[in-house]
């Protein structure tokens, strides 16, 4: 382990608590500060657009109650000199640092002109706000993005009872992701369960004031709207690291280690990171899932403390859960990197399947809707020729 006598952190939710968690394990005694923006202490992410929407308020994350009080909690990160070691802080303090992580994780994209009355969804504070107009009678909700946020909105607010539409720019939603046939299997699934899909079409505009009561689509229809949820994507959280000179391009570029290029004490973690995955010939990947900032977390942490020369690459596959009416979907890999989808078990019309994603013949991802198993057989035959992992 180098000498580090003052490690910062700056990111208080899943990576970052994982990171100090890991600091103090791998045995780091020094001052450690960790900086978030929220006023809270860590909490789980997914259960905001699932069980919370439904009235369970657990969002826990195991771990975080030993944090004590010992943290900057609301405070935001505004610059950072990693020349002179320094992070600057919205209050005008500052913090000194011999090693840095960050993990500030993302927030969600906003549409250009974007009414206060449109929903997102990341805090707490936008899930209990949902929630509580989501509990205010039965309402026609439009949910724009048919990713996973969006997908789980609309399964849950058909829960609920709503009447929902959910508008999608892709032909099929989440096809980037799953592929076609996986993608048209997801459509038919909203659509069987009341949901009206409006795929290929962007949201143009919105009527109504200051509280929405349509959204105008680009084949020209306006659709009538009691509540609207953007699901969009995200955006990394990266404007304080502006003039830090770190290479930021869709978030913070790390090399294989997590260590920010060309930095040899500041290391990243979680939905913030671009890093080189060698399983996937080094291309720059950034991932949005709760396993890789709980696993990068630590393995940065790690990394730190052992300096460049000894960190070990972060190569672990990407995986992900979901729950969308009912049916659990799990993915593994990068199967957007995929140039071809081959269903490998069970049928999209019953039961469960599953789908190999391959890029020139090599499994590079793997979908599966209640087919655990055979996900987890996929997931280990990727790298391997998707032939050998079908027969
Ligand atoms: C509604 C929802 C449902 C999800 N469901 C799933 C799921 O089912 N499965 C799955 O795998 N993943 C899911 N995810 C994704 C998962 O939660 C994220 O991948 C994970 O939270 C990333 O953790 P992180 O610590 O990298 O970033 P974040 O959780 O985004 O945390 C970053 C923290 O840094 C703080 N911060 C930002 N900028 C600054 C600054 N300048 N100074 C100080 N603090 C700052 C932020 O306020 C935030 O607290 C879901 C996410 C959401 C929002």
């Amino acid at each position: 382990m180098r000498n580090l006598n003052r490690v910062a952190v700056v990111g208080a939710s899943l990576a970052g608590l994982r990171a100090v968690q890991a600091l103090r394990r791998e045995g780091f005694d020094g001052e450690l500060t960790l900086i978030g923006a929220e006023a809270h202490i860590p909490y789980n992410r997914p259960p905001l657009s699932k069980s919370v929407l439904q009235g369970d308020d657990d969002v826990s994350l195991p771990g975080a109650e030993d944090l004590g009080e010992d943290w900057l909690r609301g405070r935001v990160a505004v610059s950072l000199d990693p020349v002179g070691k320094v992070v600057a802080l919205d209050d005008g303090s500052t913090v000194h640092y011999d090693g840095l992580v960050i993990a500030t994780g993302a927030r969600p994209r906003r549409l250009a002109e974007h009414p206060a009355s449109v929903h997102t969804l990341r805090t707490i504070e936008d899930s209990l706000a949902l929630r509580a107009e989501l509990n205010t009678g039965h309402q026609r909700v439009v949910v724009i993005g048919g990713g996973f946020i969006g997908g789980e909105v609309a399964s849950t607010a058909r829960a609920l009872g709503h009447q929902v539409t959910l508008v999608d720019s892709a032909p099929h939603p989440m096809l980037a992701a799953f592929g076609t046939d996986t993608a048209r299997w997801l459509a038919r699934h909203h659509r069987s369960h009341g949901v009206e899909l409006i795929s290929g079409t962007r949201v143009v505009g919105f009527g109504g004031g200051s509280r929405v009561t349509e959204v105008r689509l680009s084949d020209g229809r306006s659709i009538p709207a009691d509540l609207v949820v953007a699901g969009m994507g995200v955006t990394p959280n990266t404007e304080w690291l502006e003039a830090s000179g770190l290479t930021v391009e869709d978030g913070v570029v790390c090399d294989a280690t997590l260590y920010a290029r060309g930095a040899a004490d500041i290391v990243a973690a979680g939905d913030v990171v671009r890093w080189p995955h060698s399983l996937y010939g080094d291309a720059l990947v950034r991932v949005e899932h709760w396993s890789n900032a709980n696993d990068q977390g630590a393995v940065a942490a790690a990394n730190l403390l052992a300096g460049p020369e000894n960190a070990k690459p972060f190569a672990d596959l990407p995986s992900f859960a979901t729950h969308v009416h009912g049916a659990r979907i799990q993915s593994a890999g990068l199967p957007q990197l995929a140039d071809e989808a081959r269903l490998v078990a069970g049928a999209f019309e019953e039961g469960g399947f599953a789908v190999g994603l391959a890029r020139e013949g090599v499994l590079v991802g793997a979908v599966a809707v209640d087919s655990p198993k055979d996900l987890i057989r996929l997931k280990r035959g990727i790298g391997s020729s998707l032939d050998a992992v079908a027969a």
